[in-house]
């Protein structure tokens, strides 16, 4: 019932996101492994770096450990870009499996998403947007194909946003059980939010970019909040401290 709208209003509406362009199913990993933690405007530049550095998984897989922690700096978690290199291994070794979960660091909403914009399957890949869109809409879409997918994911993310759903500019309003009916949250007061520098996921970023340069710890950090990194950091086993001081694993 809302899959006509919605993918006409898509074919206008959708951004120009380039791992849109390429049905590439490493680079829809990659892109989706980046999208976890970051915003889509912070994470297109990253991403196109990324790819001309390691356009295949075999390249990945090949790249030294060091080099990927540092170039994934202030992409969020770097158990995540660990993951992502054991994933490429895996699949330079044995290539796709037919169960994308199988691979190291994939959980069901990674395997659908590559599975659908990459080879084709008609899996909804449920993230928060998509999630939001469904339970508001009321909808339960019987078939998926990707780019029905894409288009709820779009919705999500652009028009029935958390925060200020646009139902007046909808597509699918018309037929949508929430429609005007959206109560609006307010954002915490910007005092009351932590500011990212203020994060120890920025100051862990820090002391990642430091030792992938080969350089001295970052300075002006507290003394506690750097030991608090670098404690962390170690306990992942992103950082091995021994009795040359610290540095990347192999
Ligand atoms: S009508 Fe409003 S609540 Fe319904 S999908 Fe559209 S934006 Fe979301």
């Amino acid at each position: 019932m809302l899959a006509e709208p919605l993918l006409d209003w898509y074919a206008d509406a959708a951004r120009d996101l380039p791992w849109r362009r390429t049905r590439d199913p490493y680079a829809i990993l990659v892109s989706e492994v980046m999208l976890q933690q970051t915003q889509v405007a912070r994470v297109v530049g990253r991403y196109e770096a990324w790819m001309r550095r390691w356009p295949t998984a075999g390249a990945l897989a090949a790249a030294p450990v060091a080099d990927v922690l540092g170039e994934w700096v202030g992409l969020g978690y770097n158990r995540r870009a660990l993951r992502l290199r054991e994933a490429c291994a895996v699949v330079a070794r044995d290539g796709w499996p037919e169960d994308l979960r199988t691979l190291p660091g994939i959980g069901p909403y990674t395997a659908a998403a590559v599975g659908a914009f990459a080879f084709g399957r008609h899996e909804l890949p449920v993230d928060t947007n998509v999630r939001r869109v469904l339970e508001r809409t009321g909808w339960t879409p019987a078939r998926t194909p990707p780019e029905l997918g894409q288009a709820v994911m779009e919705l999500g993310a652009t028009v029935c946003r958390a925060r200020d759903a646009a139902c007046g500019r909808c597509p699918v309003a018309s037929g949508c059980a929430s429609n005007g009916r959206v109560e609006v949250v307010p954002r915490a007061p910007a005092r009351t939010r932590e500011r990212f520098e203020d994060s120890n996921r920025w100051v862990r970023g820090r002391v990642v970019e430091a030792l992938a340069r080969g350089g001295p710890l970052p300075e002006g950090i507290d003394l506690g909040r750097l030991e608090t990194a670098i404690a962390g950091l170690v306990a992942d086993g992103l950082v091995i401290r021994d009795g040359q001081g610290l540095r990347l694993p192999d």
